[in-house]
């Protein structure tokens, strides 16, 4: 399991619950998205409306569950919860549909992973909040059309790029959350440290914020761990020293890179002279799956400017070679 993964662990839902923003000012960061939707928010309020609904994606852990339940907060409704990948049949759609209540916010999480013949069912419900059920089968069948009360849909994907087009026009409201900067992690991690009861110094708290690779979930995960760490090395408090020592073992470099990043940047300039090399090619190369490389491994190395995908591949660039301390190769 890497600890520099966006993705949730197994074991971690009530230990993020319990650090979840509950409103848009105790959010922080995404300053265009909040600010957007608090416009919307308001206006609908003020038109005794439900709120158009809300597409959000971004890469993992950059708090799209927490936001679609600041959004239900701020409306002052039930927030309902499901997934893509929990939903199977056309009936477990209705199911939620039929048991929401006027104004209520329904997320599905990777929203781009429902079957197409559940899109379907969702369509006239995000349009005119009814269902179209067919009842018997064969000649017999007959179409009943079921009203609904009015309610958001709250869509979540780390890939909207995989989402239909009918689905994602039916969305009023699309908001991009981009990774943080380290000033607003820094702000996080103190966030959760005064949560968590612990004392945490300056040094230690921004040293943390630049590890955490933009992603508060990284973040919050590191801070336990330190803490976990200052626990039983000191009295509980996380002293730069502490934290320092916690991150080393932990593997995680000055700039949040683990051993897998490591594997896969110095692979392509062993290997491949820094590129340009087709994404397969480093995939059998370091022995993982090309979509693995794409979605999880990439999209951070991209974002700080160490790799570059060009027609002819990836490259990695200058910035790789000083972080490694090596020179940069004439070409
Ligand atoms: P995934 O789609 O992988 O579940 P996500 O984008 O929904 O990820 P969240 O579960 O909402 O991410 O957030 C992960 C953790 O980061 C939560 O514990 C939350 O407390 C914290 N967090 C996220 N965004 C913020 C924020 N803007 N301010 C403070 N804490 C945040």
């Amino acid at each position: 399991e890497r600890i520099v993964s966006g993705e949730s662990e197994f074991n971690e839902d009530s230990f993020e619950y319990s650090l979840r923003p509950q409103t848009i000012k105790q959010y922080i960061g995404q300053d265009k998205v909040k600010h957007n939707l608090e416009v919307f928010i308001e206006a609908a309020k003020m038109r005794q409306e439900t709120l158009d609904h809300v597409l959000l994606y971004g890469p993992p852990g950059l708090g799209k569950t927490t936001l679609a339940a600041v959004i239900a907060n701020e409306m002052g409704v039930n927030l309902r919860t499901t997934s893509g990948p929990a939903i199977e049949r056309p009936g477990d759609l209705a199911a939620v549909l039929t048991a929401l209540e006027p104004g209520d916010v329904l997320f599905i999480d990777e929203i781009h992973r429902l079957p197409r013949a559940i899109e379907e069912v969702l369509y006239p419900a995000m349009e005119d909040f009814c269902l179209d059920i067919v009842i018997g089968n064969g000649p017999s069948a007959r179409s009943v059309r079921l009203d609904l009360p009015p309610f958001t849909l709250v869509g979540a994907t780390t890939r909207a790029g995989a989402l239909s087009a009918p689905l994602r026009d039916r969305f009023g409201v699309l908001c991009r959350l981009e990774y943080y900067n380290e000033e607003q992690l820094n702000e996080i991690v103190q966030r959760t440290a005064a949560i968590l009861n612990t004392k945490i110094e300056a040094t230690a708290s921004e040293e943390l914020a630049r590890r955490s690779r933009g992603t508060p979930r990284i973040a919050n995960r590191l801070l336990r761990r330190v803490r976990d760490f200052a626990q039983v090395k000191g009295n509980g408090d996380i002293t730069t020293q502490l934290s320092r020592e916690a991150l080393e073992l932990l593997q995680v470099d000055r700039l949040g890179l683990d051993h897998i990043d490591h594997k896969l940047l110095r692979g392509i300039i062993e290997r491949f002279r820094g590129g340009p090399v087709g994404l397969d090619t480093i995939a059998a190369s370091i022995g993982e799956e090309s979509h693995t490389i794409e979605d999880v491994y990439e999209p951070y190395l991209l974002q700080i400017g160490f790799l570059q995908r060009t027609p002819r591949g990836r490259i990695v660039t200058h910035l790789v070679y000083e972080h490694f301390q090596l020179e940069v190769p004439a070409k």
